[in-house]
């Protein structure tokens, strides 16, 4: 139904519209109440309907909020007088108000305040700031119509044309956007980063970047940082950009590699910036995709991989929310990847709204655009566990930074008694067990070079490639050497491969090492596992060198790339004995690891406990080095993924006051050893004799 009186003034439209009275305009006019209640079939959950008339009423974009500065109403564009106009919807009373009525609002450019009842649009080409206190007074259909008070605070200039979306500064004294500029009969057209600065009233040139610019995103904490994207209305080569207010620091924000389709992204809080890539094929959906993180230091985080459509996220709030073209929305756990539907059926044809996300300030309930009834519609749905299928729950034992060392050492404890029982290997642990040597092969060079046989259990021999020193006083470090897939005990000797003969080069330097075959597909002894095998024959080549008079057992130290990274990082969680522990091309995420890799890694049970982030946590205090390589591929030990895994281990470092025992050694190769790193790393922490013993 529209209003007469929009007939009324049907006529003055023709005018100029700055002519439009507010005795004409039905702005500040009611509308009854539409909100409604139902239940998802699906997911159990109520789910409110704002709006339900035959017009189209759509939401705010999800990069922009959409609640009023109070919380209390929603504001949003509708077609339901004739033309599209703004409106605000009270949230929990159903009343509407009509915010705009005059052509040529741009109903897609809506700032709304987070301090004041304002918003800033664009009518024709006028920047207009429209104050609503007055008009929101009450949901009450009955209340007075009061007009927004209406002021223009700026124009678009001659020869520009808004591109993308405008955006409110946090301190809401600058207006940014994207303009496009030329483009007429044979005139090349140019792109520009915009800002107004609204006291003056006067735009100033922040960007010149040479593409289609879309999405301008003011930071919503600090004035000095604005995001935008490469609009292309397709993929991008790199879509996220950041730049200072200024002008100055333009760079990639999340960097794409070229297969990448980055498809929407929106600040999440003032340090980061939550997105979307979308797997367009096969090969993207064999890597990370879905949901995903950056923050200003370029740490990423995928957070759930599946094929989310938009995302939206509250500085602080423990869920971030997903929907699908399917017309799914989904909560996402951003810690664990763990989903939730919370409800479904909004998209009941392929043509129907985008969902557009938008999650409150408090992060308790989600807005979005369905057309569940048809024709577009805003929708709430509560965000908290209050029902609903949910997932099976992974990393149960995620590390939660407690506040004191002694509860973070009390929940190494828990977790390593866990895993000890899941790789089956507590049965062998804490026992002496005798090793029966025996020295199959000696030769003396730089260094001495033996073969040597010992039993890992009382059934099962195992051969040990061994150095020492030839001089033995006094006694020096050992480091337990490993190597990774299809390499062999002898590997990381090799200096012209891979692992650049690290372990040669530590013999060199008159250490002990140790290497052993762990490279096996197969478990050799009945109720044991593949990974707890591996690992309790690194454990017993600690316990030999440890027999050796010319190994200080209080230095101790292991190291190894790719499956050899993964091997020294059960080693250094499990086995306290290792004093300092070098993890090369190795630190990632379960997720990474369950797409393109060798599945040797995955134990029945392990993912419902941690992740490996959580394991190298167990290593902590004692000294730990990952070595991630720059020229590693996304779906590989790739340095963004690495740098997240590392934020988490680097909490409990924290915790027990020993920030300065881990680092994450982001070097310019690819899947190899980082030797001068390593060889440095090592020294530092095992050359000298610690004061006390290791914990
Ligand atoms: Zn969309
Ligand atoms: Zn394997």
């Amino acid at each position: 139904m529209r209003p007469t009186l929009f007939v009324l003034i049907a006529g003055p439209l023709l005018c100029s519209f700055h002519l439009v009275s507010a005795s004409d305009s039905q702005a500040g006019s009611r509308f009854p109440s539409e909100r409604s209640t139902y239940r998802d079939s699906v997911t159990g959950r109520d789910v409110i309907r704002l709006t339900t008339s035959p017009a189209e009423d759509v939401k705010i974009y999800q990069t922009h909020p959409s609640w009023t500065a109070d919380g209390k109403w929603i504001v949003f564009n509708s077609d339901r007088t004739g033309t599209p106009q703004l409106f605000a919807v009270h949230e929990e009373q159903g009343g509407i108000v009509q915010l705009t009525d005059e052509p040529g609002v741009n109903v897609g450019q809506v700032c709304l305040s987070r301090r004041e009842p304002a918003l800033l649009t664009l009518i024709g080409n006028e920047v207009v700031r429209l104050d609503f206190g007055e008009s929101l007074r009450s949901p009450a259909v009955e209340a007075n119509p009061v007009p927004p008070r209406r002021t223009v605070v700026g124009r678009i200039p001659e020869g520009a044309a808004l591109s993308g979306t405008m955006s409110w500064n946090a301190s809401e004294t600058a207006l940014l956007a994207g303009f496009s500029h030329g483009g007429g009969e044979g005139g090349a057209r140019t792109w520009s980063v915009e800002s107004l600065d609204l006291e003056r009233r006067l735009w100033t040139t922040v960007l010149r970047p040479g593409f289609q610019v879309g999405h301008v995103q003011a930071n919503p904490e600090r004035d000095d940082l604005i995001m935008y994207c490469h609009e292309t209305g397709g993929d991008a080569d790199q879509r996220m950009w950041l730049v200072h207010a200024d002008g100055t620091g333009n760079r990639p924000f999340y960097q794409e590699s070229f297969d990448e389709w980055v498809t929407h992204e929106l600040w999440w809080g003032g340090e980061r910036a939550l997105f979307t890539a979308w797997p367009k094929d096969d090969a993207m959906r064999r890597k990370p995709h879905g949901i995903a993180s950056v923050t200003l230091d370029g740490v990423v985080r995928f957070h759930s991989r599946f094929p989310y459509w938009h995302v939206t996220g509250a500085a602080g709030q423990p869920y971030v929310v997903g929907d699908t073209f399917a017309g799914e929305i989904i909560r996402v756990e951003p810690e664990t990847g763990e989903r939730t539907v919370l409800t479904q059926g909004h998209r009941p044809k392929p043509q129907g709204a985008h969902p557009h996300v938008s999650l409150d300030p408090s992060g308790t309930k989600v807005l979005f655009n369905s057309t569940a009834e048809g024709n577009a519609d805003l929708y709430l749905v509560g965000v908290e566990a209050d029902g609903g299928p949910t997932e099976h729950a992974f990393r149960a034992h995620r590390y939660r930074a407690p506040s004191t060392p002694e509860a973070a050492a009390s929940w190494q404890r828990t977790v390593r008694a866990e895993l000890a029982a899941l790789l089956k290997v507590d049965s062998l642990m804490g026992r002496d067990r005798p090793l029966n040597p025996r020295i199959l092969r000696s030769d003396v060079g730089r260094y001495v070079d033996q073969e040597v046989e010992i039993d890992s259990t009382p059934g099962r021999k195992i051969i040990l490639r061994v150095t020492l020193p030839r001089e033995v006083q006094p006694p020096v470090p050992a480091v337990v050497c490993i190597h990774g897939h299809g390499g062999t005990r002898n590997s990381v000797h090799d200096r012209g491969s891979i692992y650049k003969g690290f372990a040669a080069e530590l013999a060199d330097r008159g250490w002990v090492t140790v290497a052993v075959n762990v490279g096996q597909h197969e478990v050799y002894e009945a109720d044991r596992t593949l990974m707890g095998e591996r690992l309790w024959d690194l454990m017993r080549c600690v316990d030999y060198v440890s027999t050796l008079p010319q190994t200080d057992t209080h230095r101790i130290g292991c190291a190894g790339l790719s499956l050899g990274g993964e091997m020294a990082m059960w080693l250094g969680a499990m086995d306290p004995r290792i004093r300092a522990t070098v993890s090369s091309g190795f630190l990632t995420t379960m997720d990474q690891m369950e797409q393109n890799h060798c599945m040797c890694w995955k134990l029945d049970g392990l993912r419902e406990l941690v992740d490996y982030a959580d394991i190298y946590s167990l290593i902590a205090p004692r000294a730990l080095q990952c070595q991630n390589g720059l020229r590693e591929g996304p779906t590989d030990f790739w340095v963004p993924i690495a740098r997240g895994a590392m934020a988490d281990i680097r909490r409990i470092y924290s915790v027990m006051g020993s920030d300065g025992q881990v680092e994450l050694d982001e070097h310019s190769g690819a899947h190899e050893i980082d030797l001068p790193s390593l060889v440095s790393f090592l020294n530092a922490h095992l050359s000298q004799t610690p004061s006390g013993r290791p914990d």
